[in-house]
């Protein structure tokens, strides 16, 4: 199948993070939108993680995103007719010192004000629960009765049926190069597939976020390089746009039949 040539917006990165902003936009209502993975979908981080929810949270935002996932991961299960192989357990965490308690405390304090429940648990509660836990010297500990695991790979998989049943399209295998803003403040995403232009680019590239940033070369030849200075790779990829940009120039007015101004 042929890649679109404009989007309303362009996720980068099939990993989870990628995945659910394409399906989230599309539950927005942004039926336009696509998704470029470099390899298949879950070939980054998302392929190693454990997938515990851990409800603990010091952050308030944080800890939003959180309780939304646990809610969300059932409706999606739902919805889709996957299983995400979302598992709710509970989550207990002792605590042996009075620092390691004050620390506790402090979650339970913002998730009460989350509103996500909490058991503050004694001694003999925790044996109740999990009877091989061995409770000498502990001053007790707090559970999250709500928390779990999800198999992350599924989870993905799920959220793009959800996107792609929403309209979005994700090609996989296709790599992004390089990122540049056009006249009209859109930008052209150029792949090892052919290019495509959005109104928005989302970089859900993981550990490669840095690669990306480097390769995104802005109209009016500002380069927003991490680091020190520009890595050969940037250098390159400008390059080639470069290349690029005056080779289509050059069949423009060769199509036109005009002479071309080049030297
Ligand atoms: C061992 C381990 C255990 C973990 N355990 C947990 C846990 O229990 N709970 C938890 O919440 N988190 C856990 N994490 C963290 C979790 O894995 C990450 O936060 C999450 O997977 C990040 O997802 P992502 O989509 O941002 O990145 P990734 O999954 O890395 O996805 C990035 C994607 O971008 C693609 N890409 C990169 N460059 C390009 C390009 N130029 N063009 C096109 N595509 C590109 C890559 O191929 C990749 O598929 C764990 C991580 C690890 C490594």
């Amino acid at each position: 199948m042929a890649m679109k040539t404009e989007a309303r917006a362009v996720v980068i990165g099939g990993g989870v993070v990628g995945v659910s902003s394409l399906y989230h936009l599309a539950r927005k209502g942004w039926s336009d939108v696509v998704l470029l993975e470099r390899k298949e979908l879950t070939s980054g981080s998302t392929w190693h993680a454990a997938g515990l929810l851990p409800l603990f949270n010091m952050s308030y935002s944080v800890g939003q995103i959180h309780r939304y996932s646990v809610r969300f991961y059932q409706e999606l299960q739902a919805e889709t007719g996957m299983n995400v192989g979302f598992s709710q357990v509970t989550n207990i965490r002792l605590a042996r010192t009075r620092d390691r308690w004050d620390e506790y405390m402090y979650y339970a304090g913002v998730a009460e004000t989350l509103g996500i429940p909490l058991n503050v648990l004694t001694p003999r509660q925790i044996k109740e629960i999990w009877p091989l836990c061995e409770t000498d010297g502990l001053l007790g500990a707090i559970q999250h009765p709500d928390d779990g695991y999800i198999q992350p790979a599924d989870l993905t998989q799920a959220l793009a049926k959800g996107a792609r049943d929403r309209g979005a399209a994700i090609y996989r295998n296709t790599a992004v190069a390089a990122i540049r803003q056009t006249e009209d403040g859109r930008w052209l995403v150029t792949t090892d597939k052919g290019d495509i232009t959005a109104e928005h680019v989302v970089s859900a590239t993981g550990p490669d976020h840095a690669r990306i940033f480097e390769c995104t070369v802005h109209h009016g030849g500002v380069e927003l390089a991490r680091g020190s200075g520009r890595s050969k790779k940037a250098a390159e990829s400008e390059a080639a746009l470069n290349a690029l940009a005056k080779l289509r120039a050059e069949q423009a007015v060769a199509k036109a039949g005009a002479p071309s101004t080049n030297p």
